[in-house]
């Protein structure tokens, strides 16, 4: 009886594939886990107590459609110093999934083509065909950087918008400030939208961070503080764009997500003085214990930024590759498939101890001579 009370919407998206992982490793007792798109560290003490101190101090209602003032003007202002007053509007989002989701609500029509690049962070593939829309996919293999001519030869009359993610999840690339430019270019010049998540940003690791918004004050950023300070449970970002299409957003906002949760803006503001360079450190040292670990064993790109890395399965089909691993050595990582339409790479997240990464590689680099 269910099955007619289903929207058509719940049929055009699916979940299988991470589900698979989560099933398989249920039953394991104590994975070595390479697989958590989480930081392995914790929000910031100071963040933590100040937003005990909002909910002791009744901060409890709801704030604004747009965020709670202090947050909202401190984002602003960050906004505004980077690329010029009266620019670009900012609001606060309940995380930057939020933000991706009212994105998508405001700009995308049943029937209109969206240019996500493969691999992808699933969340793109998923909202995309939920708003009935047609994902239309723009390959980076085999070295996961973008190349823009093969953006332009996929716009078509139908393509409404374009996403990009640098750095990049799955794969760890980042895009260089040339193709920032030419991409946000390109979408000007076609009168495209192009939408930059940028939630992995302050995980750069051998060079400077760049925008396509730089470049054009059309593009539509998301953002949020999930990943770099540690909090992905408080459900934070923001977003900042041309005014028009923020107050677009804000309305999907107003009748959604209302707000996002008041008392944790209240703590996110300590957070933003909180140097978190030493992560970043750490980070790069895990980046290269993997990296070096795995290159001579295995066909893998060195990661520039996020937590991940994308090698390629030394065995033709990478999901039957990532359920031995599962399976019969404990280490949990994530088939190439559930992020693409290739079944040739695998996940690794190296958001995790150095014990475990070091464990990991060892158990990678053992399959990889020994099958
Ligand atoms: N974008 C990318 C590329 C991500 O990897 C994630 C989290 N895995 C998100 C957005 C969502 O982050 P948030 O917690 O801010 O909603």
């Amino acid at each position: 009886m269910y099955d007619k009370w289903l929207a058509d919407r719940t049929h055009w998206f699916d979940a299988s594939g991470i589900r698979k992982v989560f099933d398989l490793a249920a039953k394991l007792e104590n994975p070595v886990n390479l697989s958590i798109g989480q930081p392995d560290f914790d929000a910031p003490e100071i963040a933590r107590e100040a937003a005990v101190e909002a909910i002791s101090s009744r901060k409890n209602g709801y704030t604004p459609t747009q965020g709670a003032a202090p947050l909202r003007t401190l984002v602003q202002k960050q906004v505004d110093e980077q690329y010029g007053e009266g620019v670009r509007e900012a609001f606060i989002t309940s995380g930057t999934s939020g933000g991706l989701l009212l994105t998508l609500m405001t700009l995308v029509n049943p029937g209109d083509e969206v240019i996500i690049f493969d691999p992808f962070f699933v969340m793109y593939d998923a909202l995309v065909r939920m708003l009935g829309a047609k994902p239309v996919y723009v390959s980076t293999y085999p070295d996961f950087h973008i190349d823009v001519n093969k953006v332009e030869a996929a716009i078509t009359d139908k393509t409404k918008l374009i996403i990009m993610n640098s750095p990049a999840n799955p794969t760890g690339t980042i895009a260089s400030e040339a193709v920032c430019r030419d991409i946000a270019e390109l979408a000007d010049r076609k009168q495209v939208a192009l939408v930059s998540d940028e939630i992995y940003k302050f995980f750069c690791y051998d060079g400077e961070f760049t925008s396509p918004a730089k470049f054009s004050k059309n593009v539509i950023v998301l953002d949020g503080y999930s990943k770099c300070y540690g909090m992905p449970g408080w459900r934070l970002g923001f977003a900042h764009g041309p005014h028009e299409i923020i107050q677009q957003m804000l309305k999907f906002q107003q009748y959604t997500f209302v707000c996002a949760p008041s008392a944790l803006q209240f703590g996110a503001i300590a957070a933003l003085d909180t140097d978190m360079k030493p992560y970043l450190d750490a980070y790069r040292r895990k980046r290269d214990l993997v990296y070096d670990g795995l290159k001579d064993y295995y066909d893998i790109v060195k990661s520039e930024g996020a937590f991940y890395s994308f090698p390629k399965a030394p065995t033709a089909s990478a999901s039957e590759f990532v359920n031995r691993a599962i399976l019969e050595r404990q280490l949990l990582i994530i088939p190439g498939n559930v992020f693409s339409a290739c079944d040739t790479h695998f996940r690794i997240s190296f958001a995790a101890s150095d014990e475990t990464i070091v464990k990991g590689v060892e158990i990678l680099v053992d399959m990889a001579k020994n099958g």
